[in-house]
């Protein structure tokens, strides 16, 4: 075995993504012991800087050791009990898998489903919670299935109306979008790093309202078989998960620090940099970066006489999708792209399988040059297989170009 050599690849699909280098810089931190003052110190310091992320003041703002989907497992199976009524509308691949994390927590799931390539409206939303009566409403903002972005504005005054508990997961979108936890009136909401924050997976923050953290708490509190005194007053099943199990983890986290899992310190210090790097460039700044690139990107698609997919009103800024032409082999575009020119793009999944291409433009790839040199291999690799395409050499760069140029007036 030699050391670890990777191709210098340009990671341009829907997550992961190249990382900033600060971030891998971070991960290469020597460690402290996990009770340490210097480590709960910079315990704080996360939980704290994913307040400003997350836009909250919820005090219960922290890590789930595990890629996004250990937050989505944590924030629903700690909430949900056998036999509870979920809403789940579903309009892409993430949506059905909040729906199956929710059915395995032993709920019962109500889904509503709109094609992909589209959104909800509120009102589609408040029929379904008037009809279902759910606890909990789960769905996803930016679903990068299909590239669309569900505006959540709304939402938070209806599931207050009817006492509904509201979960939002917004890995795909965070830092690339706007997203308001407060405002929005959200409960619970959990992300990860490999999308628009530009890390690498493995750690998912989550935040929690004050009114999810008190339902959840409720629930039985048993740790190895002891029942935990300070947790009187416990109703409801035991949280099925020990790993998963929010309220020790809170109490991991907290002023208490009980003893649950050694933290993912190496992730930690990834999850810190990721929010400082945000926060110092600027959360409205980096959400302005992303739209640009995403802009730069499909005006240079479109440029190259490719049908984007979708309903372009709703697309995420930092994902876009691409219909591929019948007269392409997808598979073997991508192939070329990564292979020869080093270059990722991604393919899609169920009913989109085959149909489009992703090209995401996230975090530290949310950049001109990256946005420019993906177009110009694009083109290329089209051309070989097609033959000569109508339409101008370079089109797609010089698309991409005006819309920076445009910008910078
Ligand atoms: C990419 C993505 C995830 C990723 O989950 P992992 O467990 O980190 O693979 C989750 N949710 C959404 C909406 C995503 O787009």
């Amino acid at each position: 075995m030699s050391t670890l050599s990777l191709p210098p690849r340009l990671l341009m699909g829907p997550g992961p993504i190249n990382c900033y280098p600060r971030v891998l810089s971070a991960m290469a931190t020597q460690l402290v012991g996990q009770y340490d003052p210097v480590m709960t110190g910079y315990m704080n310091e996360v939980m704290a800087l994913y307040r400003r992320v997350f836009n909250t003041s919820n005090q219960h703002t922290v890590l789930i050791d595990g890629t996004s989907r250990a937050g989505i497992e944590a924030v629903l199976v700690s909430a949900l009990e056998p036999g509870d009524c979920v809403l789940v509308p579903v309009f892409g691949r993430f949506g059905h898998l909040l729906a199956e994390i929710c059915e395995r927590a032993g709920a019962k799931v109500h889904t509503i489903e709109v094609p992909w390539g589209e959104v909800f409206d509120p009102q589609q939303i408040e029929e379904a919670v008037q009809r279902v009566r759910p606890k909990l409403l789960a769905i996803v903002q930016g679903d990068t299935s299909t590239t669309m972005l569900q505006p959540l504005a709304q939402l938070g005054e209806i599931c207050r109306r009817y006492d509904v508990i509201f979960y939002s997961d917004a890995t795909a979108s965070i830092g690339g979008n706007a997203f308001d936890t407060d405002t929005w009136q959200l409960d619970a909401v959990s992300i990860g790093l490999q999308k628009c924050l530009g890390g690498p997976s493995g750690s998912a923050p989550i935040t929690l309202s004050p009114r999810y953290v008190e339902l959840v708490r409720k629930r039985h509190h048993v740790e190895a078989g002891i029942k935990d005194s300070h947790h009187h007053g416990a109703s409801g099943s035991r949280i099925q998960s020990n790993y998963f199990d929010i309220p020790m983890i809170l109490d991991y986290w907290g002023e208490e620090r009980l003893n649950h899992h050694t933290e993912a310190a190496s992730m930690l210090f990834c999850a810190r940099e990721c929010a400082i790097t945000l926060l110092d460039e600027g959360k409205d700044a980096v959400i302005a970066r992303h739209k640009l690139a995403g802009d730069a990107m499909l005006a240079g698609i479109q440029a190259l006489g490719l049908q984007p997919f979708g309903n372009l009103q709703h697309k995420m800024n930092n994902v876009v999708g691409v219909t591929i032409p019948h007269d392409v082999d997808g598979e073997a575009i991508r192939h070329t792209l990564l292979h020869r020119f080093n270059i990722e793009i991604g393919t899609s999944f169920g009913p989109l399988k085959g149909k489009i291409w992703r090209i995401g433009t996230m975090g530290y790839n949310a950049r001109q040059d990256a946005v420019l040199h993906t177009l110009q291999s694009l083109e290329t690799v089209l051309r070989q297989q097609r033959g000569p395409i109508t339409g101008t050499p370079g089109a797609g760069v010089d698309a991409a170009l005006a819309v920076y140029d445009e910008n910078r007036q």
